[in-house]
C-alpha cells in the first residue's frame, strides 16, 4: 500500500513538473511580456498573421499585455502605443471573467489591430447592418457580428483592410 502510494505521488510530481516546463517554453516562444491567461489568443493572432505573410515578433515589437480592472464603463481593452517602443495592451478583468472565447479573441485582435497593425477605427457597415471590421469603435451604429461563421471574414479584413 505504501509503495503504491509513493508511486502515485511520483507520477503526480512528474506530471506537474512537465506542465510547468511546457508553460515556460510556451511563453518563451511567444516573446514579449504577456500575461499567461492572454497568451493563447496572442499566439492565435501570430498564427493568423503568419498566414497573411506577416511575421509578428512580440518581443522586438516591445509588446506587453496585462489583465487589469479598467473602471471606465464598457471599455473591454486598450492599446497604448507610440508606434515605436511602447505597445501596451490592457484587458479588463471583469470583461474577461464573463466573455466567451470568441469575444475575448475579438477584443484582443482589435487591440492588436491598433498596437501591431497600426490600424485606426473603421466604422463601416455591411448590408445587413453588421460591422465591416472588428476595428469598429463600438460607438458607431454597426452591430458586432463576430461569430464562428463570420470569423474568417473578419480575420481576413483585419489583415487585408477593405476600406
Ligand atoms: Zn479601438
Amino acid at each position: 500500500m505504501y509503495r503504491s502510494m509513493q508511486f502515485l505521488l511520483l507520477v503526480f510530481l512528474f506530471t506537474s513538473c512537465q506542465q510547468d516546463v511546457f508553460e515556460q517554453e510556451d511563453s518563451q516562444m511567444l516573446g514579449g511580456d504577456i500575461t499567461s491567461e492572454l497568451a493563447p489568443y496572442f499566439r492565435t493572432f501570430q498564427e493568423e498573421a503568419r498566414q497573411h505573410g506577416l511575421i509578428v515578433d512580440y518581443e522586438s515589437a516591445n509588446l506587453t499585455a496585462e489583465l487589469i480592472q479598467i473602471d471606465e464603463g464598457s471599455v473591454a481593452g486598450t492599446c497604448s502605443t507610440n508606434g515605436l517602443n511602447l505597445r501596451h495592451i490592457t484587458i479588463d478583468q471583469s470583461f474577461w471573467n464573463k466573455a466567451s472565447p470568441l469575444l475575448k479573441e475579438m477584443v484582443i485582435f482589435h487591440e492588436l489591430g491598433h498596437c501591431i497593425l497600426g490600424r485606426g477605427h473603421s466604422e463601416g457597415r455591411l448590408e445587413n447592418g453588421a460591422c465591416r471590421s472588428i476595428m469598429r469603435s463600438g460607438l458607431g451604429s454597426c452591430i458586432d457580428a463576430y461569430n464562428g461563421s463570420s470569423r474568417d471574414y473578419y480575420v481576413e479584413e483585419l489583415f487585408v483592410e477593405t476600406e
